[in-house]
């Protein structure tokens, strides 16, 4: 019997594989021109982690995690997002007794039991960034313009920013009663999960994906005139500076993360034309995680982006990023198999020289191994027959120009250099 790929993941082929590496390298150089290193995290942590860290009235701890029991008793949990182990990590090895900010990033498989649809994944990957120890609202502004960035580096044009504050502790209790009082009425037009999000954290209703759910909340009023003075001051300078960097946002009063600890400046960067899943990456400030998840108080700050959206967007454009190197530069084919042993050999020269070469191993006719080599896209085909090994010399044919020449074998490797820098 056949097995599958259990439900909601994917797997990458060679052929995607390359597309993945060039979006990995160019996320990863932007975020060190930034000033971030990157952390390489455990795949699983104390389940404990994600119920603090992550808060324990959200979707994702109540219903989409991988919980498992291990052979020692212990609760671990596959990693449903990066901003929680990052948090375990920057306490347990006392980072905050370095100099601050601390800029981290990571990239990486995460893990959820979602709904599997087209953009949305059981295991998906995520590249994230963190910044602990600042307050500086320059730095939200860094790190949103980052983001943006990052997808138009990637060639995306039509990325959109939705921009939002959710307060802080001390002024969120004000916009909470008066989002109560609004939302008292309409109680019963409420999913479920929102009547109970009513009690223990009604912002979150703002954030519910139920259509009905999205009627009720359409003209709710705006957190904006319920900040705190700090807030407030934090928030526009915020938008000064992305203003500044000629980053274009809208103002969504119904972008929210419902947890205490998370605070000030909220973001999501959507690209329409994903459809359904159009939400490529977001994140916000957590001043209060570190000192949920047991560290010192620390503010905070960071996004993530899913991946596989994010190639999805980014493919459909037309970016010079997107033009790959060939995966074959030099095939060597043999005129008859007793010459096997100078092709293996060759091979290993062009290797050392750092050209990527191949050879056939199936056993083929020349005639057919020039068509594979032909397929393959190698640039150059060396032929290895009688008379050449006589000669100490090999055929060298540049597919492009159609060319063919007979080059000694101590001039084989700067012969093929040359041409290849034409390609
Ligand atoms: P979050 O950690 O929920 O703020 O998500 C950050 C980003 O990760 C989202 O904007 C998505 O692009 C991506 N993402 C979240 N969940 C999934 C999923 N189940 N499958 C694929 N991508 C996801």
């Amino acid at each position: 019997m056949e097995i599958s790929g259990p439900r909601g993941t994917h797997d990458i082929l060679p052929d995607e594989s390359p597309l993945w590496q060039t979006m990995e390298t160019n996320l990863r150089q932007m975020a060190e021109l930034y000033g971030y290193s990157e952390v390489r995290l455990p795949i699983f942590e104390h389940t404990e982690l994600f119920e603090r860290g992550v808060g324990d009235s959200t979707d994702i701890v109540q219903k989409e995690m991988y919980t498992f029991t291990d052979r020692g008793d212990r609760s671990l949990t596959l990693r449903p997002e990066g901003t929680a182990p990052c948090a375990r990590a920057f306490i347990e090895h006392r980072i905050y007794n370095q100099a601050q900010p601390t800029k981290w990033y990571y990239i990486g498989p995460m893990f959820r039991y979602d709904r599997p649809q087209a953009g949305r994944y059981r295991q998906f990957h995520q590249f994230g960034v963190e910044v602990f120890g600042s307050r500086d609202p320059n730095v939200d502004a860094e790190v949103i313009a980052l983001l943006v960035r990052m997808a138009q580096r990637l060639g995306i044009k039509d990325a959109q920013l939705r921009l939002n504050t959710v307060g802080c502790p001390d002024c969120r209790p004000l916009y909470r009663e008066r989002m109560l009082q609004y939302l008292a009425p309409m109680a019963g037009e409420l999913c479920n999960d929102c009547r109970q999000r009513m009690d223990k954290n009604p912002l979150r209703v703002l954030d519910c994906k139920n259509p009905g759910c999205q009627e009720v909340v359409k003209d709710v009023p705006a957190i904006n005139s319920y900040l705190c003075d700090r807030c407030g001051q934090h928030f526009e300078q915020v938008r000064k500076m992305l203003t500044a960097y000629k980053v274009d946002y809208f103002l969504d009063p119904r972008l929210v993360r419902g947890l205490d600890y998370y605070t000030k400046t909220a973001f999501e960067l959507l690209v329409p034309d994903l459809g359904a899943q159009a939400a490529v990456g977001g994140g916000g400030r957590y001043d209060g995680l570190i000192e949920q998840c047991g560290g010192p108080p620390t503010p905070g700050i960071g996004f993530a982006i899913g991946l596989e959206r994010l190639l999805m967007a980014a493919r459909k454009q037309d970016s010079a990023i997107w033009k790959l190197p060939p995966t074959m530069e030099v095939f060597v084919a043999v005129a008859d198999r007793e010459y096997d042993t100078q092709a293996c050999l060759l091979l290993d020269r062009l290797r050392l020289a750092g050209i990527k070469a191949d050879k056939d191993y199936m056993d083929r006719s020349l005639k057919a191994q020039m068509k594979y080599a032909g397929k393959s896209e190698a640039r150059i085909v060396v032929v290895i027959g009688e008379e050449e090994i006589r000669k100490d010399s090999y055929v060298l044919r540049d597919m492009m120009q159609k060319e063919q020449q007979e080059v000694p074998s101590s001039q084989i490797i700067e012969r093929i250099k040359s041409i290849l820098v034409t390609s």
